[in-house]
């Protein structure tokens, strides 16, 4: 039990425009959707979380709107917050789906008993294992011109990741950008491919055979989302590691996916699993059956990479890094009182009690989408 009750909870709802359309196997996104989360004390604390929901991916944002205004406000207000366990179990049986949403409430919880108990989110879930990872940017704008400019300035600050945005366009399209990346960059170029569920399973071996001479590091959701027999297969009949990500949101896909041995890889992101520590329980089930996890995000502010930087910094082992590119590299500006740490091409885990980071209230002023509730 701690002092504090929860007192009062605003939902902003707020667009920032992106400097490039990036293209997937799903469809193009111009900028960042977020609800951010603001979840006040009556002893004067704020915690901050968001929600960065795709609808062709994980909901909407009108959804999430609703999900946390209208249907876990009223649970939530007069509550301790640091009882985070009672709340999420709670919120699951309020509403169902809407992962986003939880991830959001989680995130501010976790914020808030960081604050109460001066230790960092990271700490909060287990400990802090790793100080910094390695950024993945990705490689998904439909002119390749701008995108090779992109990489160059990238690599001349030391990020060595990329990952390749394929099944938007042609197989060639494909095959001609990964071929101009390997002979620019050698081998110590990391270059990953994801499909975002744009192959046909069909013919998806026989594409992806065409792909694996480029040496990629993992193929990362060739099929849709859920054919995961057809991944299933492909991620035993193809030698490089295949990673899950539409096909995995939380600890029943993971175990689902565990039993048929659907992927090498799973992808965590606080966004599908509904929250850190949902993510760490997908994270528990893949590491009992050998199946690697990395890092991922979806079109996120500096905020819910914060979460995810968390998440990824008390894993017990991280190989494949992670991809907290957005605040950086692709928002016209962030909603962060400072920016999101990447520094040399590698994402630190931010410092100090809770998130470790905090909102401009001015920012959310000017990407409002709307007026705040609450
Ligand atoms: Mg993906």
């Amino acid at each position: 039990m701690s002092d504090h009750k929860i007192d009062r909870i605003r939902v902003h709802r707020v667009l920032i425009p992106g400097n490039a359309v990036h293209s997937h196997g799903i469809g193009d996104v111009a900028g960042i959707h977020a609800v951010i989360l603001e979840v006040i004390t009556d002893t004067g604390l704020t915690g901050w979380g968001e929600a960065s929901p795709w609808p062709a991916f994980t909901g909407t944002a009108e959804g999430t709107v609703a999900a946390l205004y209208t249907y876990l406000r009223p649970h939530l207000i007069g509550q301790d917050p640091v009882q985070v366990e009672r709340h999420m179990r709670d919120a699951e049986a309020l509403v169902v789906g809407h992962p986003e949403a939880k991830a959001a409430l989680e995130m501010a919880l976790l914020d808030l008993t960081g604050q109460i108990s001066g230790l960092s989110v990271c700490e909060l879930v287990g400990g802090r294992m790793r100080d910094d990872m390695g950024l993945s940017f990705s490689v998904a704008n439909p002119d390749f011109g701008k995108d090779l400019e992109d990489v160059a300035a990238m690599w001349a600050e030391g990020v060595r990741i990329f990952k390749i945005k394929t099944g938007f366009k042609s197989h060639g399209f494909d095959l001609m950008r990964l071929e101009k990346l390997r002979a620019i960059y050698g081998a110590e170029a990391d270059l990953r491919i994801d499909y975002n569920q744009g192959l046909p399973a069909y013919n998806a071996v026989r594409c992806i055979r065409d792909l694996e001479a480029f040496r990629p590091t993992f193929v990362e959701q060739p099929v849709k989302m859920h054919e995961r027999d057809a991944l299933a297969h492909i991620a035993h009949v193809i030698e490089t590691p295949i990673m899950a990500d539409e096909s995995v949101f939380g600890v029943r896909e993971a175990l689902h996916g565990v039993q048929i041995r659907m992927a090498d890889i799973f992808s965590l992101k606080v966004m599908k699993s509904g929250g850190i520590r949902r993510a760490l329980e997908v994270s528990a089930i893949a590491r009992a059956a050998g199946i690697e996890v990395y890092g991922g995000c979806m079109f996120e502010t500096g905020l819910a990479h914060a979460a995810g930087a968390h998440l990824m910094a008390a894993l017990p082992e991280l190989r494949l890094d992670c991809e907290f590119y957005m605040s950086t590299y692709y928002a016209s500006e962030d909603i962060l009182t400072e920016p999101f740490p990447v520094r040399g091409g590698r994402v630190h885990v931010p410092e100090g009690p809770g998130l470790g980071v905090a909102v401009d209230p001015a920012m959310l002023a000017k990407y409002a989408q709307a007026e705040a509730l609450g």
